[in-house]
């Protein structure tokens, strides 16, 4: 089977099939309550088989640890002093009894979640697991047991929201499928964060593959192997191998500057969305942070994080850096990253809609909070701020002042903060690149957001896999519009960097350089290979390239001519 490749690496492991949540409950009035309870008491006796199910399997598995768990859970399904307050509701207020075992349920984990304790804390995901249990028996929902819990799980999914890779436990997963998805929608984002293969796109593979099966996926290529023959597993073995060797040559990078071959210097910065990516930074030579996404602070969590939760989470990442610049793009939400306690109404076309600094210069609040923390933070190390999705001067002015007074706000109040902090914004919107002249003279520097830029100029959803292949970085427009955004940084004497995914693009970084780009900012296990690909190019050579390129009409010219002019590349 094949999909895209968005996250390169070769895992060999088990599938585990990722069941979709849950669907949203609603609440019906009943009429006879005495039918419902029984309905409730049925589920919950059909529950207990399933989980009986599982324990002896897992005993006879010699799975003990795992059988307790699901001992525990039984257990829940029992407590007739829980399940008597969800047969009061039922009685009282006449609901059906999908609802009212949510809403007790969710009353439950509150008083869970306030516990001191981290053992009856965590608990609230058993509860969790109960309720999706017995919902989905009310709801008919066949439940399939996982039965591949190994060390080894490629997750294989319809889809996979951001919030979901929160919640998992990554120490076992070595890989992702979905058949949904793009290379820069942020599943894909995340799996590059997390150095773990990722093959999305894949058609119907869901209805395909059965837990346990064996798979094999090259995240490179964005090949799929379900069930492989000893041959086949013998060929990704050997590739897994050659891989793996080239890295540890890599390793040898780790301490050294980025520098040409006719001695041109560059930066190559991290991507990160959040604290816990601070240390593969550090691990993969990272010589700062291009993009901290700081949305990823705001997702998965019930209400918006303090400044003072904001403040203690920017400051950790400044003082891990250790002096090294931190470039935070202040919140991006909307588009495919729902917040879902901001309550934005559903928009025909969310990319275009209500998104990243439009919600901000909305919500004065929210975005005041937030630069308030990071002027705070600002004091513990070298941090810069940018302002994503850019369009016009009058956003980025009123941006600007929101941080001018937010900043007057804070010396009247005594506390301190870093003086001239670095203020820069997003190119990613055409409308920005086409007057970048303009802005150069009010930032301190641009960061070029592929991502956003390639589906705003091609007019082509980057999430929608039915028109993945419209999506591309070697459109020509392209290398015109960065180019143009280059210029425009420089005439202003202001550094550029590109923070968008094809800046890690082995076969583009060394173009990008010679264009003038300042700085590349990529996942954390994409910085030695980009590193190696620049130490091995020459500025003078790739400039010709690059006026070669600007000869050529089509993107498929440019992909084949830079896939030929760099086989070296497919070693890594
Ligand atoms: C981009 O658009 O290129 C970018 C880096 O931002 P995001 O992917 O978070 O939209
Ligand atoms: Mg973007």
């Amino acid at each position: 089977m094949k999909g895209i490749g968005v996250s390169s690496g070769i895992a060999i492991g088990y599938v585990l099939k990722k069941e979709e949540t849950v669907q949203k409950i609603e609440r019906k009035t009943i009429e006879h309550s005495g039918a419902e309870m029984k309905r409730l008491n049925e589920a919950r006796q059909t529950s207990t088989a399933q989980l009986d199910q599982i324990i002896q399997k897992m005993q006879q598995e010699n799975r003990d640890e795992e059988a307790q768990i699901f001992e525990a859970h039984k257990m829940l399904v029992g407590d007739d002093i829980f399940f008597g307050e969800v047969e009061q509701m039922i009685l009282k207020e006449k609901v059906n009894a999908e609802w009212a075992l949510q809403v007790i349920t969710d009353a439950y984990i509150k008083q869970f979640a306030s516990f001191e304790d981290e053992y009856l804390r965590e608990r609230q995901a058993d509860l969790v697991d109960i309720r999706n249990r017995i919902t989905k028996i009310l709801l008919g929902i066949e439940e399939k047991e996982p039965d591949a819990v190994s060390d080894e799980m490629v997750i294989v999914a319809k889809d996979l929201a951001p919030s979901d890779f929160a919640k998992m436990d990554l120490s076992k997963i070595i890989g992702f499928v979905t058949e949904k998805g793009s290379k820069t929608s942020h599943v894909s984002i995340m799996a590059r964060s997390y150095g773990v293969p990722a093959v999305v796109g894949v058609e119907a593979i869901f209805t395909k593959v059965k837990n346990g099966d064996a798979i094999i996926i090259d995240g490179e290529a964005g090949t799929v192997l379900l069930n492989p023959t000893a041959a086949e597993l013998d060929t990704y073995q050997r590739k897994q191998q050659k891989l793996q060797e080239f890295n540890t040559r890599l390793q040898a990078l780790k301490d050294r500057e980025t520098c040409s071959l006719d001695g041109k210097k560059f930066t190559i910065a991290a991507n990160i969305s959040g604290p816990q990516d601070v240390d593969a930074v550090l691990a993969n030579g990272g010589e700062g942070i291009g993009l901290y996404r700081t949305e990823f602070l705001f997702l998965d969590r019930d209400s918006f994080p303090s400044e003072e939760e904001q403040f203690t989470v920017y400051k950790s990442v400044v003082e891990k850096m250790k002096g090294k610049p931190v470039v935070f793009r202040t919140l991006d939400v909307g588009g495919d990253k729902e917040l879902p306690y901001l309550d934005i109404p559903p928009e025909d076309n969310p990319f275009l809609g209500f998104r990243a600094i439009r919600i901000c210069l909305a919500n004065q609040e929210l975005f005041r909070t937030q630069l308030r923390a990071l002027l705070r933070a600002s004091k513990y190390g070298n941090l810069k701020i940018m302002f994503p999705m850019i369009s016009s001067l009058e956003e980025l002015r009123a941006a600007k002042a929101q941080l001018k007074a937010v900043s007057a706000e804070l010396e009247k109040e005594n506390i301190d903060f870093a003086e001239d902090i670095e203020v820069g914004m997003m190119v990613e919107v055409p409308a920005a690149a086409m007057i970048a002249e303009i802005f150069a003279k009010e930032v301190d520097f641009f960061s070029i957001g592929t991502n956003d830029l390639i589906q705003y100029t091609t007019a082509v959803d980057r999430g929608n896999q039915r028109i993945a292949h419209l999506y591309t970085e070697y459109h020509p427009a392209l290398f015109r519009l960065i180019q143009r955004i280059v210029d425009a940084a420089h005439q202003e004497d202001i550094w550029v960097g590109i923070c968008g995914e094809a800046a890690a693009n082995p076969r583009l970084a060394p173009i990008y350089a010679a264009m003038g780009v300042d700085e590349l900012s990529v996942d954390s296990k994409s910085i030695l290979k980009i590193r190696w690909m620049l130490n091995n190019s020459s500025c003078l050579e790739m400039e010709k390239v690059i006026a070669q390129i600007m000869e050529m009409p089509t993107a498929e010219e440019i992909e084949a001519y830079l896939h030929k002019l760099n086989e070296r590349i497919e070693l890594g």
